[in-house]
């Protein structure tokens, strides 16, 4: 990467954001954009202003995940900027707010990489303490250069403990490396389940494997999530369990990751 350096790459700041954090994972499907929405209101849940901008442009699940789907287009204010859409006391945006669902999106890479610039530059934000990014999956060429371009305080990294998510876990990993981003941590989602019948807990996708993964490279091992299904029916249906069920033990483990990155 160092040879392919491009000397103009520079990372702008956005004015009225302290904090920008990038939530990732190295495949598709393994909860990170329930965890970005989880995490984005555990945030919000510590007083703090927070914003959740929705880069996977190709899968949009945020309109979905914070109950904005169907509404109006965001208005564009004076300055040409749009105007987020605000839920659970959350700025969103996405590009599942401007595009009609049903239509497929054929783009090459760079018009990606505009289109997330616009996303994130083009939204009047106002000011935030932290603007959590829901990185579209994998380490493409998108993906890499957005985090060269932009400045992002830290990744969060989500993995299920299967040992091929743990492979793709490591090139997310080393891709953050490259580009300086610093790796705030790695969260096991997915890591058991716990029978409401029988009460027993069992490893469905293996055990411990982003934990160990964790340790081999060096960075911090942020927690676990089970799998349960209160989280898959709130976080489809657009009423997250942070906010639906605040006090309940897996609410409670969104907010102590969040705590700590
Ligand atoms: P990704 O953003 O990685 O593609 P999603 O957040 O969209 O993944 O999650 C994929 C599916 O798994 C969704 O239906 C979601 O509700 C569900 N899911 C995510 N995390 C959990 C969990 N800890 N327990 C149960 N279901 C989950």
């Amino acid at each position: 990467l160092q040879k392919h350096k491009h000397p103009h790459v520079a990372k702008v700041s956005i004015e009225g954001i302290k904090h920008i954090i990038a939530v990732s994972s190295a495949k598709g499907g393994v909860g990170k954009s329930t965890s970005a929405v989880n995490l984005a209101l555990g945030l919000s849940s510590q007083d703090l202003s927070v914003g959740l901008l929705d880069a996977d442009v190709f899968g949009p699940s945020i309109p979905l995940m914070m109950d904005l789907k169907g509404q109006e287009k965001p208005l564009v204010n004076d300055n040409n900027q749009m105007v987020p859409l605000i839920n659970y006391g959350i700025k969103c945006m996405s590009m599942g707010f401007l595009v009609d669902e049903d239509d497929a999106i054929v783009w090459r890479g760079p018009m990606v990489m505009s289109a997330l610039e616009k996303l994130l530059r083009q939204t009047n934000w106002g000011l935030l303490d932290v603007l959590v990014v829901d990185l579209p999956p994998g380490t493409g060429d998108a993906i890499l250069t957005m985090c060269q371009r932009v400045p992002l305080s830290g990744a969060v990294i989500i993995s299920t403990p299967q040992d091929v998510a743990l492979a793709d876990v490591v090139r997310g990993v080393n891709m953050f490396k490259k580009v300086n981003v610093p790796i705030l941590g790695l969260v096991e989602n997915m890591s058991h389940f716990n029978c409401p019948h029988c009460h027993e807990s069992t490893h469905i996708f293996g055990s411990e494997g982003a934990k160990k993964t964790a340790q081999k490279m060096g960075i911090n091992f942020l927690g676990d999530i089970p799998i349960h299904l209160e989280i898959r029916e709130t976080s489809d249906s657009g009423k997250p369990i942070t906010i639906t069920q605040p006090n309940s033990p897996q609410a409670k483990i969104y907010k102590d990751i969040s705590k700590e990155i």
